[in-house]
C-alpha cells in the first residue's frame, strides 16, 4: 500500500482543523433543525447550497431529498481515473428531545438521535478539506448524502437507482458509536451489521364462546404454537455458528375474556449475516405456519418484507481505516470490534455493488453515554474533525492506490 503526497494530506487536514468550529456549528444547525425520513427537503437544500459554495457539482434527486456531489481534478476522465464515494445519512427520528442544550431540536417531536447530524458535518468536513485541493486530487471525490436511512425500504437503494454509485470504485461510511470514547474508532472486516427482514402473520381460526373451544378453531392457541416454532427456527434450521436472531414484536387478537377470537396478528423481525440463511427465511416461515395451521384447521396469511442486506466490510478498506486511524490516533485507539451488530444499515446496498466499508466513530466523553435512538443522545463534538480526517486520509489513500492500479493495468494492456 503506497501513500499519497504528504504535503497534500497536510493541506487537506489543516483545512479541516481550521474549520473545526464551523463543522460543529453545522452539526448544531442540523441538530436544531431535524427532518423525518423522506421529508429531508430543507436538509438536502442546505447541504446542496454548502457544497455548491465549495465548488462541488451537486445532483439532487428529483424528489428533493438526498443528493450526491462530485469534485474532480481538471480534465478528469472516469475511464482512466478512480472515484471514491463517502456516504452520510441525513434523516432524523420521531423522538422528543430531552437534552437541554442551546442547539436543542426546534422541530418538536423530531430529533437527530442517531447522530446523522454528526455524519453530515463530518462528511462535509472531509469534502471541505479535499475540495480545496481539487487540482492535485488523484481522482474524483463523491459525497453521497442519503435520505431515509431509518425506515424500510431505506433510501440507499433509491440513491443507487439515482446513479450515486455509478463509476464509483469504493465507498466509505461511518456511524457514531456512543459506547466508544471520543478519539477512538472501531473497525471490523467482514460482517458488520445483519440483514433485517420483517414478517406479519394473520392467523384465522373460527371464533366462538370461550366455554366451548371444541366448537371453535382457537386462533390464539394456534398463534402461541406458531410463536414457539418461530423462536426455534434459527436454532434448529440455521448453522448455529453463524449469528441469527428472530424476535416477535407484536401480537394482537381478541377483545374480551370469554370469546375465542377469529383472528390473531403477529409480526416480527429476523436478522442474520448469512446470505444463504436469509434466502431461506420466507420458505421456512411458510413451512412452519402451514404445518401448524393444517394441524389445527386454521389458515394464515404471511406478509414478508425484505429490509437491507447485511454489511460485509471490504477487508482492504477496513485495514486502511485501521492503518490511517493508527497514524492519526495511535494504535491503542483502534478498537477491533469482536462481533457483528445484529442491527441493520442500508449502507449494505452500496457494498453489494462496489467495495465498501464503514467504521464506528467514538463519540462518548465518558462511559456510559446515552445510546443511539435515546431522547438524551448527544455526542462529544471533538469527534467530528477526527471523523473528517479519517475519511479524508482513507479516501486519498484509496484514490492514490486505485490510480496506480489503473496505470499498471494500462501498462500491462499496452505490452
Ligand atoms: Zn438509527
Ligand atoms: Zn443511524
Amino acid at each position: 500500500m503506497t501513500r499519497p503526497a504528504t504535503q497534500l494530506l497536510e493541506r487537506v487536514e489543516e483545512r479541516i482543523l481550521d474549520h473545526r468550529d464551523d463543522l460543529i456549528d453545522l452539526r448544531r444547525f442540523f441538530h436544531a433543525n431535524p427532518e423525518l425520513s423522506r421529508q429531508e427537503f430543507a436538509t438536502t437544500q442546505t447541504l446542496a447550497d454548502h457544497l455548491v459554495s465549495l465548488g462541488y457539482e451537486v445532483h439532487v434527486r428529483p424528489e428533493g431529498t438526498g443528493l450526491y456531489a462530485d469534485i474532480a481534478p481538471p480534465n478528469f476522465d472516469s475511464a482512466v481515473q478512480p472515484t471514491v464515494a463517502i456516504r452520510s445519512d441525513i434523516d432524523a427520528l420521531p423522538i422528543k428531545e430531552l437534552n437541554d442544550v442551546p442547539y436543542r431540536s426546534k422541530n418538536e417531536g423530531v430529533m437527530h438521535a442517531c447522530g446523522h447530524d454528526v455524519h453530515m458535518a463530518t462528511v462535509y468536513g472531509t469534502g471541505l478539506g479535499l475540495g480545496a485541493q481539487r487540482e492535485e486530487l488523484p481522482g474524483r471525490i463523491r459525497l453521497i448524502y442519503q435520505h431515509n436511512e431509518e425506515t424500510t425500504p431505506g433510501g440507499a437503494i433509491e440513491m443507487v437507482n439515482f446513479g450515486a454509485i455509478e463509476e464509483v470504485d469504493a465507498v466509505l461510511g461511518l456511524h457514531c458509536d456512543p459506547e466508544l470514547a471520543v478519539g477512538k474508532i472501531g473497525v471490523r472486516p467482514g460482517a458488520f451489521t445483519a440483514s433485517f427482514d420483517l414478517f406479519e402473520f394473520q392467523i384465522r381460526g373460527k371464533g366462538g364462546h370461550g366455554a366451548r373451544p371444541h366448537q371453535c378453531v382457537d386462533s390464539i392457541f394456534v398463534a402461541t404454537q406458531l410463536c414457539n416454532a418461530l423462536y426455534q427456527l434459527t436454532s434448529r434450521n440455521f448453522d448455529t455458528r453463524i449469528p441469527a436472531v428472530i424476535s416477535i414484536g407484536t401480537i394482537s387478537g381478541g377483545a374480551v375474556p370469554n370469546v375465542i377470537p377469529e383472528k390473531v396478528t403477529l409480526s416480527g423481525t429476523i436478522r442474520t449475516i448469512d446470505r444463504e440463511h436469509r434466502n431461506q427465511i420466507e420458505d421456512h416461515l411458510h413451512r412452519i405456519a402451514g404445518g401448524i395451521c393444517m394441524t389445527h384447521g386454521a389458515n394464515y396469511k404471511l406478509d414478508f418484507q425484505n429490509g437491507a442486506p447485511a454489511i460485509h466490510n471490504d477487508p482492504e478498506i477496513t485495514s486502511l481505516f485501521a492503518n490511517v486511524g493508527t497514524d492519526l490516533l495511535g494504535e491503542d485507539n483502534i478498537y477491533h470490534i469482536p462481533l457483528p451488530s445484529m442491527g441493520g444499515e442500508d449502507f449494505s446496498y452500496y457494498c453489494e455493488r462496489v467495495p465498501g466499508a464503514m467504521f464506528r466513530l467514538g463519540t462518548a466523553t465518558s462511559a456510559p453515554s446515552n445510546f443511539l435512538h435515546s431522547p438524551n443522545f448527544d455526542i462529544d463534538e471533538r469527534a467530528i474533525a477526527i471523523g473528517s480526517r479519517v475519511l479524508a486520509r482513507t479516501a486519498l489513500r484509496l484514490l492514490h492506490d486505485r490510480a496506480i492500479m489503473r496505470k499498471t493495468d494500462r501498462m500491462v494492456e499496452d505490452l
